[in-house]
This record gives C-alpha cells, sequence and structure tokens, in this order.
C-alpha cells in the first residue's frame, strides 16, 4: 500500500512537472512571437525560475497524489463521476465555489508572505523575477508552495465536485498562473477594461503587484483586494500589441 502511495505522488508529481513545462514553454513560444525580446537578458532569471517550479511540482504533487489514490482506491474525497449525482445547475456553482475559496486562501496567505519577516524568508524568491516571466508561474519558495499545494487536495473533501469540473479549476489555476506572469495582455481590451474586467485578475493586475509589491494581492478576482483597499488598479501591460 505504501509502495502505491509512493508510486502515486511520484506519477503526479511528474504530471505537475510535464503540466508546467508544457503551459509555461508554451507561453514562452507565444511571447517570443507576440513581444519578441520582451525576455532578452532574463535567461540566468529564467534558468533560476524554472529550477523553483520544478521543486513546487514536487510539494504540489504529493498532498495531489496521496488523495488522487485514496480517491480511487478509498473512496475518499467527494469527488464524483456521476452527472446526475447533483443538479446540474451546480456544475457552474461547484466552479465558482472552488475559485473563490482559492482565491481568499491565496489572497490571505499572500497578504501573509509580505509581512517582512515572512516576505524574506518565503516570499522574495517569487518577487526575485523581475520582470517575471511565463516561467515564474511556480517560481515558489517551498514554504510558498506548501501554502499552495494544500488548497485543493483539502477542497475535494469539503466541497463536492464533478471530476470534470476539478480537472476545469485545475486548468484555469495553471493557465491564469502562467499568463498572469509573462508580461503582456492575452486579453482584449474590452475585456480587460469592462465592467467584468473590474472584477477579474489577469496579467495587467498582477504585474502591478509585482512592479509595487504592497498592492493588488489577488489571484482571480479582484474582490478581496477591493474590500481591503489594497485593488490599486491595472498597471502595465494593459493592451494588447
Ligand atoms: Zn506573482
Ligand atoms: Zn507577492
Amino acid at each position: 500500500m505504501l509502495f502505491a502511495i509512493i508510486l502515486a505522488a511520484a506519477a503526479m508529481t511528474g504530471i505537475v512537472a510535464l503540466r508546467y513545462v508544457l503551459t509555461s514553454g508554451g507561453f514562452a513560444l507565444a511571447t517570443a512571437r507576440v513581444r519578441p525580446g520582451l525576455y532578452d537578458g532574463l535567461n540566468p532569471q529564467i534558468i533560476t525560475e524554472i529550477k523553483w517550479s520544478l521543486l513546487s511540482a514536487a510539494i504540489y504533487g504529493v498532498p495531489a497524489g496521496v488523495v488522487a489514490w485514496g480517491w480511487q482506491e478509498r473512496g475518499w474525497t467527494l469527488i464524483y463521476t456521476d452527472l446526475s449525482a447533483y443538479p446540474i445547475w451546480y456544475l457552474p456553482l461547484s466552479l465558482l465555489l472552488y475559485l473563490f475559496a482559492h482565491d481568499t486562501w491565496f489572497y490571505w496567505t499572500h497578504r501573509w508572505m509580505h509581512r517582512p519577516k515572512w516576505f524574506r524568508i518565503a516570499h522574495a524568491v517569487h518577487h526575485a523575477s523581475r520582470p517575471p516571466t511565463a516561467w515564474a508561474a511556480m517560481s515558489f519558495h517551498p514554504i510558498e508552495a506548501v501554502t499552495g499545494a494544500i488548497v485543493i487536495p483539502l477542497l475535494v473533501f469539503l466541497i463536492p465536485i464533478h471530476v470534470g469540473i476539478l480537472g476545469l479549476v485545475l486548468a484555469i489555476m495553471t493557465i491564469m498562473g502562467v499568463t498572469n506572469h509573462m508580461g503582456w495582455e492575452m486579453f482584449p481590451r474590452w475585456i480587460v477594461h469592462s465592467r467584468l474586467g473590474n472584477w477579474l485578475i489577469t496579467a495587467s493586475h498582477h504585474q502591478r503587484h509585482h512592479d509595487e509589491y504592497r498592492c493588488n494581492y489577488g489571484l482571480y478576482f479582484r474582490l478581496w483586494d477591493r474590500l481591503c483597499n489594497t485593488d490599486k488598479g491595472l498597471g502595465q501591460p494593459a493592451s494588447r500589441p
């Protein structure tokens, strides 16, 4: 049994690492085409970002692998596969619940990591990327990686979710993590500068966090930043090329 659990953790680490390399690599390639030269001179920084990110992949992979094993072998978790187990309207609701719960956790742990002591110990690694690139998506000190790695494995014990919606949550998490750091805005201006855009976090918003540090702490939504007066609005880059 122990061997199976270790195998699941190792397999999940491989999946998370591969997902990182493909997603960050894909958007780095897109950056080279859309904004040629944007990462010029950043190779040493990118190598560091990749090293921290691969270490984070292991930290993310272990709890995810153990919970995936428990789900398959022991019936743990509230993940369901039968679409009729819950009403159909619960599918979008569960998506929002997961994104909101993750965003709330991220906002408050992120603010905590901007306290001087914890910034020095843990969060400085992430902010060493100046400016961040598509490879910085998982560039975290292990302490920060642990805070990120436990969220979804805990939520699947608390909030029922269809396995397909869980995949969507993970896809949104991965793509937004990469694109918010890649240094240019992929969403069109009519979304970023719309009423909806006022509540959503994209590259223009998170870039400002990396430029100015003590603002724009959120992950997906601007709700907590707005409620707590930490939202400084959009920074550069604010438009598509
Ligand atoms: Zn960041
Ligand atoms: Zn930060």
